[in-house]
């Protein structure tokens, strides 16, 4: 038997970033080796690196130069993910101290080189995600929130995003897989999936040609002990009737949509190649609040995309004034090396863009006091995550995990299980207060 490693994995990024590194903890465990939180006490530490925007590359970079520190004679360092896929001979010339490079659909080798050391290399053949290695690996449950992966890659044309480049075409996971997982963690005590992907709208449209996606949903929150199921990163055009049926069904068990539309803008939109425009996307939401008028809609803007006039910023800042977006990110463009937008030449000045920021999120923050104020006085079922000091902190079916706004409870209210039924008292800054009934 191989010598056992004691390996720290540090995870950037987004959901799938952390899915691929869950994969990797359970493949490692199953393997034998050690998965330990502190890199000093390891012998081997995996940066599992974002490259999304600028703001991720320099975390990513920052990330590998600490650990760089921490390494002693016979440590590895061995760096994976999305800045390896798109920068990895660069950083592969730039940092020394790292042993191995592995692009995202590489992630399958570092088992192997744990046990059987090889010499300083890179490898990012065929970009992708850590799916479903062969062996089943049981996953670990830890509260009751989980995430369920539906596919890795993306084949939208988005003119600005780098990820079809980073983790390939989509690739669909398959029905059988999926319901096995949330079934094992249904019966492990999950009680509410986040459903993610880069589109969760296109599963199973590579393998099958059409989306089985509502049948999928119905599925899994038919299990025993699920609440709530969350629908994240779906593409508006990736949206169907079939899907709104799932919502109006049942709202309680299927309370939430994160849906990015990048814009508001159809001249913005077509330049972005969302393959939508406005009308398309007011009748959209128009069609779900029709239908499911208590549905918890999510979404995430671009400002400062290149050529954006003063009246197109003008228009996606009415839009969003007029309420219909519940939560809201937002992100100032980066110009991503290797995508269309990238190459034009009619880029906007950052302080441009940070002022666009700053005014679209000023006014959001109006839409979301007042949405919040009419929710006070309300009862409504909290799940309770985690203690501060003498609180306890949680969400309701309306709030996705890191994402949203929290609600900030008396400690004594854990004594009432993990889901209790609370009055919501006050709001501020993005947290409400409430008390347990
Ligand atoms: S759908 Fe999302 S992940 Fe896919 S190319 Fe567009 S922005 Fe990127």
């Amino acid at each position: 038997m191989p010598p056992k490693s004691k390996v720290s994995i540090v995870t950037l990024g987004c959901a799938k970033n952390t899915a691929d590194m869950d994969t990797l903890t359970r493949l490692l465990k199953a393997r034998g080796h050690d998965v330990v939180a502190d890199p000093a006490q390891a012998d081997a530490i995996v940066v599992h690196t974002c490259s999304f925007i600028e703001a991720a590359k320099k975390e990513s970079i920052d990330a590998i130069l600490q650990a760089g520190q921490l390494k002693t004679k016979g440590k590895r360092l061995i760096v994976s993910g999305c800045l390896v896929q798109q920068h990895g001979d660069q950083i592969f010339n730039e940092l020394p101290e790292v042993d191995a490079f592995l692009g995202t659909g590489q992630l399958s080798q570092i088992p192997d080189l744990l046990s059987t050391p090889r010499e300083r290399f890179i490898d990012r053949a065929r970009p992708g995600g850590f799916m479903d290695p062969d062996e089943p690996l049981p996953r670990e449950v830890n509260g009751p929130s989980a995430y369920l992966r539906l596919s890795e890659g993306c084949s939208h044309p988005c003119s600005f995003c780098v990820i079809p480049r980073l983790r390939g075409a989509v690739q669909s996971r398959s029905e059988e897989m999926i319901l096995r997982e949330a079934q094992e963690l249904s019966a492990k005590g999950v009680e509410e999936f986040s459903i993610i992907a880069q589109d969760t709208g296109d599963w199973g449209r590579d393998v099958q040609g059409t989306s089985k996606l509502p049948a999928l949903l119905r599925r899994v929150g038919q299990m025993p002990g699920v609440r709530w199921v969350r629908l994240m990163y779906m593409h508006p055009v990736s949206f169907s009737d079939g899907l709104l049926d799932v919502f109006a069904e049942d709202p309680e068990r299927f309370p939430y949509l994160d849906m990015p539309l990048q814009h508001i803008d159809s001249q913005m939109l077509s330049e972005m190649k969302r393959k939508t425009d406005e009308t398309g996307l007011r009748r959209l939401i128009e069609r779900i609040r029709t239908r499911v008028p208590e549905l918890t809609l999510r979404t995430t803007f671009i400002v400062g995309f290149p050529g954006e006039t003063d009246a197109q910023f003008e228009r996606l800042l009415n839009f969003v004034k007029e309420g219909h977006i519940d939560y809201l990110g937002a992100f100032t463009y980066s110009q991503e090396e290797g995508t269309p937008a990238a190459l034009r030449a009619d880029q906007l000045p950052d302080d441009v863009k940070k002022d666009r920021l700053t005014a679209l999120m000023d006014a959001y923050y109006v839409v979301a006091e007042k949405k919040a104020q009419s929710r006070l006085g309300k009862l409504e079922t909290v799940v309770l995550e985690e203690s501060e000091g003498d609180t306890v902190l949680g969400r309701t079916r309306r709030e996705a995990p890191e994402i949203d706004a929290v609600v900030r409870l008396p400690r004594s209210a854990s004594r009432k299980g993990r889901f209790i039924t609370a009055r919501l008292t006050g709001y501020d800054a993005y947290e409400f207060t409430a008390v347990p009934q």
